[in-house]
């Protein structure tokens, strides 16, 4: 499709090519030959007007030698144009594959991610689905069924269905975060912000007995969407606590550097290694360790919505780790 395209691009921009060589060659062509004409005219006049050579030239031969003179400077004129119209093409024609190329690069890039991530989203689908899909259908075969045991299968389907109302979640929060689109503007006071994300991480974070401590400074705000700003430090802090072992405590430390703050959260939990950190920003991106893990569940696209908001605040979000000493993860955001 892409190769096609490219190919269309080409002949394209050759034919835009060809149309203007073309323009300047009739022009160049018209100009030569008027400038041909009146020299071989001056010559003439100048025979005629000198009276030592009356009667010494055949005026029939002159007008006969003009005629070829004008002939083979035409033939000259048109091989000319010829040669150098050929070699614009020729360059033109690379030329134009390669601009054609570069044209349609970063829609097929565009392409391919929007194919990658519906391939990525279907197979997240696709697995609770499969699952309550079997058990449905075991149950309905099994004459006997208990009501214990229907109970049982409508629980683990409603553990199912949580699973793909958070990934569906996920899902629209990161369309609505990716892009250009512009967010909603206003003074946002950082310390509530991380103090509400905090409170949404506290009924994990109590049920592994991990602590959250933060060290806020004064008059600590930027410019922005406070319930985004929640969303981002909520999905920072959660994952600090998802991959630490019980007890493990997680500091949350802000430093203000010329105009930007730096918002460090650092936990002690599994690490990621450094071949993986790359990646942990991209969708449905989950590090061996957490993936062999069985018991921290997600989808990988927590991170991505993360980099998005801050990116859309004019910031970003950076990982450092250590396999199996913790991680800090590092917001940069502009100061108000
Ligand atoms: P999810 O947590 O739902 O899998 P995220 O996008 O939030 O998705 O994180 C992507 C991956 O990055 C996680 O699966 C995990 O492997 C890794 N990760 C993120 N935060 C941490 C952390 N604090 N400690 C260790 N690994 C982490």
């Amino acid at each position: 499709m892409f190769r096609a395209a490219t190919v269309r691009l080409t002949l394209l921009y050759l034919g835009i090519i060809a149309v203007i060589c073309l323009f300047f060659s009739v022009n160049l062509y018209r100009l030569s030959m008027r400038e041909l004409n009146s020299s071989v005219s001056r010559q003439e006049n100048f025979l005629r007007s000198a009276p030592r050579l009356r009667g010494l030239v055949d005026w029939n031969d002159l007008r006969s030698s003009r005629q070829s003179q004008l002939e083979e400077g035409r033939q000259r004129i048109i091989a000319g144009l010829i040669n150098v119209n050929a070699i614009f093409i020729m360059l033109g024609g690379v030329g134009s594959y390669f601009l054609a190329r570069r044209t349609i690069r970063p829609i097929q890039q565009a392409h391919d991610a929007q194919s990658n991530f519906a391939a990525d989203a279907s197979h997240a689908l696709r697995t609770p689905l499969a699952t309550m899909r079997a058990e449905i259908e075991v149950a309905l075969r099994d004459k006997n069924l208990s009501l214990a045991e229907a109970r049982e299968l409508l629980k683990s389907n409603l553990e199912e269905l949580t699973k793909l109302t958070s990934l569906s979640e996920g899902l629209l929060r990161l369309t609505k975060t990716d892009g250009e689109e512009k967010i909603w503007q206003e003074t946002v006071s950082l310390g509530p912000v991380i103090e509400k994300a905090i409170e949404r991480v506290r009924p994990l974070a109590d049920q592994k007995k991990i602590t959250v401590t933060t060290h806020l400074p004064n008059n600590f705000t930027t410019r922005g969407d406070a319930v985004s700003l929640v969303e981002l430090f909520f999905t920072l802090i959660d994952n600090a606590v998802k991959y630490s072992p019980d007890g493990r405590p997680v500091n949350i430390t802000v430093t203000g550097t010329g105009k930007s703050w730096e918002i460090s959260i650092t936990d002690h939990g599994l690490g990621i290694g450094a071949d993986e950190i790359p990646h942990i920003f991209e969708r449905f991106y989950r590090a061996k360790s957490s993936k062999s893990n069985g018991k921290v569940e997600g989808y990988g696209l927590g991170l991505a919505v993360a980099r998005n908001i801050a990116r859309l605040h004019r910031g970003d979000v950076t990982a450092r780790s250590c396999p199996g000493k913790g991680s800090t993860f590092v917001v940069v955001l502009p100061k108000e």
